[in-house]
C-alpha cells in the first residue's frame, strides 16, 4: 500500500478540515473542491481501491455516507449532489486511498461535471456478462 497524502492526514502528520470521525472512517473537506461543501469519506484501512477494501470497512462508510450527505446539504443549502468514487488512474483516481468525494450540485452548475458516453447491450451479451459477474460475487 502506497504512502499517501491520505495516510498523512489520517496520521495527523497534516492538516485536514474535518468534518467527521469515528473508529473506522475519516471525512474532511476536499482541498481543491468542486463546489462548495465537497467533502472526501475515507475508510482508515489503508486500501487503495473498493475492492481491495474489508467488509467491515465498507459497512462503516456505507453507514456514514447518508449522514453526511444529509449534514453538507443543510450545511450549504444545496439540494442535489453526486458521491463519486474513482478506482484506478484511468478512472481519475489521483490518490491511492479509498476515497468517496460527496459534491453539492448548485443551480449555477457548479459540481460534478459528467460526461455519459452511453452503449446499448444486447439481451444475449447482457445475459452472459450477469452470469459471469453473479458466479464471481
Ligand atoms: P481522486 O481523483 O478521486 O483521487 O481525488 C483525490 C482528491 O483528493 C482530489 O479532489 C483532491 O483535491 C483531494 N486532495 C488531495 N490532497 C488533499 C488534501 N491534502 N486535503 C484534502 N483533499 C485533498
Amino acid at each position: 500500500m502506497a504512502n499517501t497524502i491520505f495516510t498523512k492526514i489520517l496520521a495527523g502528520e497534516i492538516p485536514c478540515f474535518r468534518v467527521y470521525e469515528d473508529d473506522h472512517v475519516l471525512a474532511f473537506l476536499d482541498i481543491n473542491p468542486l463546489s462548495r461543501g465537497h467533502t472526501l469519506v475515507i475508510p482508515k484501512e489503508p486500501a487503495e481501491t473498493l475492492d481491495q477494501l474489508s467488509d467491515e470497512s465498507a459497512a462503516a462508510v456505507g453507514r456514514v455516507l447518508p449522514k453526511i450527505s444529509r449534514a453538507i446539504l443543510q450545511a450549504t443549502g444545496a439540494v442535489a449532489f453526486n458521491v463519486l468514487q474513482n478506482n484506478g488512474a484511468t478512472a481519475h483516481q489521483a490518490v491511492v486511498h479509498v476515497h468517496f468525494h460527496i459534491i453539492p450540485k448548485y443551480p449555477d452548475g457548479s459540481g460534478l461535471g459528467i460526461g455519459w458516453p452511453s452503449q446499448s447491450l444486447t439481451g444475449e451479451e447482457g445475459k452472459k456478462l450477469a452470469d459471469s459477474i453473479a458466479q464471481r460475487v
